[in-house]
């Protein structure tokens, strides 16, 4: 089957004998069990709950996986990947990460003996240049968030394997329905389910997805040790917004395409940061990584202030620090998602004080260019 009706079309409540055609909504903490010396299929929801199975299994069919595990958030998605690391390990890391990654890495992670470096990702030379005998992960988002960099997954991942370290990649900005890293040679995917996998605003979520059973061991044991999954009712209505991920993301691409080549024509806007256009630096790895450049895209004006003053006088993009939502977004970065980068690393990384970063939404094609051209003539 196709994206569109595999989207659709699976199983919502195995050994249900109503044949729902929505999951229900297992809401019980604990299950009975049938014996006191042996247990059912769930026992306790932490461990283990319908509606949180029938989520896991269609995100890691979604992205080509063997097995998918949801937690209470991206971040608690991402501490459960650092989880299989150990004192005197060492991560190597995109520098463009999204805040709340960059403030795990840097100050929770050196607690329990965690060492993070960051490199510059978009060339896979660094990465060889940097690996070291410590190395247990490298990490990295693409496209990255706020610059839109694009890292070259195949040949990271050909790095990675020769040397025998874990190669994770958070597919945020993409979805599955626009890149697969695990088919790339990934051995975990992350999302933040809280975007486009959502859809809607309504749920704080994270997912992680794998091939390797072993991994999947050790991901299953970590997420039911520490208590990081995801409950019922927020699996519900991450099923419900998946369903419609390519009619969304179609339609915000779509926009997300003709905005940013309104703001490239526009003669206030200094730079764009878009994957999807053909002058970006990455374009010709995304086209062989990718299906499109997505629908999230950053540009910067010159100054914080006429930033500031965009962001707060549009009309249809709302002010927000996420993304991938059917309402458009707008946010600066810098002061907003990235604000809790560490200011020692926040001194390195190269995002701009003027940059804004839009996630373009399903609105009418119209009225996002109307709102954006009417702020733009303002400053
Ligand atoms: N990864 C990316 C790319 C993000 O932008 C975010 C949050 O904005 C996260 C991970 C963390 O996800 P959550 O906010 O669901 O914890």
């Amino acid at each position: 089957m196709k994206f569109a009706s595999r989207l659709v079309n699976f199983d919502p409540s195995p050994l249900d004998r109503f044949r729902p055609m929505s999951t229900p909504i297992y809401q019980t903490a604990t299950f009975e069990q049938e014996f006191a010396d042996s247990f059912g299929e769930y026992d306790y929801s932490r461990s283990g709950n319908p509606t949180r199975k029938v989520l896991e299994d269609q995100i890691a069919a979604l992205e080509n996986g063997t097995r998918g595990f949801c937690f209470s958030s991206g971040m608690a998605a991402i501490a459960t990947v650092t989880r299989l690391l150990q004192a005197g390990d060492e991560i190597l890391a995109d520098w463009d990460l999204y805040g709340g990654a960059n403030r795990l890495f840097s100050k929770v992670l050196g607690r329990s003996g965690i060492t993070v470096r960051y490199v510059d990702a978009s060339d896979p030379g660094n990465i060889v240049d940097q690996i070291t005998p410590a190395t247990r992960l490298i990490y990295v988002e693409s496209p990255t968030n706020p610059l839109l960099r694009i890292i070259d997954l195949k040949a990271i991942a050909a790095v990675a394997h020769k040397l025998g370290v874990l190669f994770c990649v958070d597919n945020s900005t993409m979805s599955p329905y626009l890149q697969n890293p695990l088919d790339l040679g990934a051995d975990i995917v992350l999302h933040s389910a809280t975007k486009f996998l959502c859809g809607h605003s309504d749920v704080t979520g994270g997912a992680l997805v794998v091939n390797d059973l072993k991994l999947a061991e050790e991901i299953y044991f970590l997420q039911n040790a520490e208590g990081s999954a995801l409950g019922p009712f927020d699996c519900f209505l991450l099923l419900r917004g998946l369903k419609t991920l390519k009619l969304r993301m179609d339609a915000q691409q779509r926009n997300a395409e003709t905005v940013a080549q309104f703001l490239s024509a526009h003669p206030k806007v200094q730079s764009v940061y878009y994957p999807g256009l053909a002058d970006h630096r990455g374009f010709a790895i995304q086209q062989t990584q990718a299906r499109g450049g997505g629908a999230v895209l950053s540009f910067t004006v010159g100054s914080h202030e006429a930033a500031k003053r965009i962001a707060e006088g549009s009309k249809l993009f709302r002010i927000s620090v996420s993304f991938g939502s059917i309402n458009s977004t707008i946010s600066i970065p810098l002061r907003m998602s990235h604000a809790s980068v560490p200011v020692e690393l926040r001194a390195s990384r190269s995002v701009p004080e003027d940059l804004l970063r839009l996630s373009i939404g399903i609105e009418d094609l119209e009225d996002q260019i109307g709102d954006l051209g009417h702020q733009l003539d303002a400053i």
